[in-house]
């Protein structure tokens, strides 16, 4: 289950990395929320504001240990893209405090990105590769266009790019996200699905000791499951879909997946959720974890610096520990409120199945288009000369982003099918 994770408290290798990039987030957020809005301008997607924060710790936590860079990408177009996608200005920071530490995925993929969730697990924090951050800073402006233009999009999204660099660190680049499964639902099933069947299976015999691993292609068409939407849902998903991989495929992106959490409803929650939900990292009730905060951030002038300082302490100061019960027993809430108002995500956060006569199926699926910032250019030339020498070269699964997007739709799109239509026009099952 993608909920659980490592929690980072202090003891954690990550945690400074984890605080900082949490601290960066909030001091950049409030400073750019706190002027008056705007209409953007085309500096605004390439802009960015480079902050040394100096942190001087208390006795339990020495001094220079925090000292950090930070580095915040398109402000202002983060600031509309947050709008656009019906986020609460205040909401976003409360959820993003560092008073509760973050818990971490660790690195699922094969990239090596970290995976933080916040934590009420509304927020995911990647960390990028530079390429891929190279890449999303070139799309920007035809992401932001594709948002403005379809707001139901299935793609990723994104709610921040920021980097973090340490004293002799590594720089760390990062993005804010949606988290697409939600955190009062347990997701009984979960598939990673690219329409390629190379290499894009789950052992099932491992399934035994880790059940709610992530499964891919082939494990999906093994147990010949099929989406059922219903008429009016499919063909809004199957447009939908379209026209974002047209986007993905005009922008040379390869390499992303339609990420698909079930849940069934007959089993409902099984596993104790606020157990689960509670892991997160509880600071003392004397708030004596955090450090002193003295905190002095280098801008250009003299007097923004200190005022910004203020600004910064006074935001640390008010957030007093929240006790942990009524924060979690509000969560369902208000994650239905922001996500009501976009058609993949607005049954219970996500979209429930439906059958072909109309009434209402047993699952709800949550579903979204992810790592979506991988650019054919990069790393793919080379694989796709490896593979392509042993395999199949429709199969395998670096192949260029037309042909990609394609085979995605293709797909996708045929495990939309309902029994009848795939009885008609039945399913290659050569590769199972
Ligand atoms: P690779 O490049 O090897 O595929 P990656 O590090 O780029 O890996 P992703 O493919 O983005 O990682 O995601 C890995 C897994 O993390 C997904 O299969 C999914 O389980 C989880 N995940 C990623 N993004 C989200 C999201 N927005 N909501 C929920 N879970 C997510
Ligand atoms: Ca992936
Ligand atoms: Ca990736």
């Amino acid at each position: 289950r993608v909920v659980v994770g490592t929690k980072v408290d202090m003891n954690h290798v990550n945690w400074v990395t984890a605080y900082n990039m949490l601290t960066g987030i909030r001091f950049t957020v409030s400073r750019t929320n706190a002027k008056m809005d705007r209409k953007l301008t085309d500096a605004d997607f390439d802009a960015k504001n480079k902050f040394s924060f100096d942190i001087t710790g208390n006795e339990l936590t020495p001094s220079a240990k925090y000292d950090f860079k930070f580095k915040d990408y398109a402000p202002w177009v983060f600031r509309h893209l947050r709008a656009k996608f019906m986020l609460d200005p205040a909401d976003y920071l409360m959820s993003l405090t560092s008073k509760y530490i973050l818990s971490e995925l660790g690195s699922p993929g094969k990239s090596g990105s970290f995976f933080y969730f916040s934590r009420d697990y509304k927020y995911i924090i990647k960390t990028i590769h530079h390429a891929e951050h190279k890449l999303f800073r070139k799309i920007l402006r035809e992401y932001y266009a594709h948002i403005e233009r379809y707001p139901n999009t299935l793609i990723s999204q994104f709610y921040g790019l920021h980097r973090v660099k340490i004293p002799y660190g590594r720089k760390i680049h990062f993005v804010v996200m949606n988290n697409l499964f939600p955190p009062h639902r347990d997701i009984h099933q979960t598939f990673d699905l690219k329409g390629s069947t190379i290499g894009r299976e789950f052992k099932e015999e491992l399934l035994k000791e880790n059940p709610r691993a992530t499964l891919k292609d082939l494990n999906w068409l093994r147990r010949n499951y099929h989406f059922e939407f219903g008429p009016t849902k499919k063909s809004l998903f199957i447009e939908q879909m379209k026209r974002d991989v047209a986007l993905l495929q005009r922008l040379k992106i390869m390499d992303y997946s339609l990420l698909v959490g079930i849940h069934d409803l007959s089993r409902g929650n099984e596993e104790n959720l606020r157990d689960r939900t509670l892991q997160v990292f509880q600071p003392g009730s004397d708030g004596n974890v955090d450090p002193q905060i003295n905190m002095l951030i280098r801008t250009p002038s003299k007097l923004e610096n200190q005022r910004q300082a203020k600004q910064l302490r006074q935001i640390i100061r008010k957030e007093k520990p929240v006790p942990m019960d009524k924060s979690t027993s509000k969560m369902p809430d208000e994650l239905l409120e922001e996500r009501k108002h976009f058609i993949f995500y607005s049954d219970d956060g996500g979209f429930r199945a439906t059958h072909e006569d109309g009434s209402p199926g047993e699952e709800i699926y949550y579903l979204g288009i992810i790592d979506c910032l991988t650019h054919y250019g990069f790393v793919k030339r080379a694989e796709n000369f490896w593979k392509g020498l042993s395999n199949n070269k429709s199969q395998i699964s670096p192949i260029p982003p037309e042909p990609y997007g394609d085979r995605f739709v293709n797909f996708i799109s045929g495990v939309t099918k309902t029994k009848e239509e795939q009885e008609r026009e039945p399913q290659s099952s050569e590769h199972l």
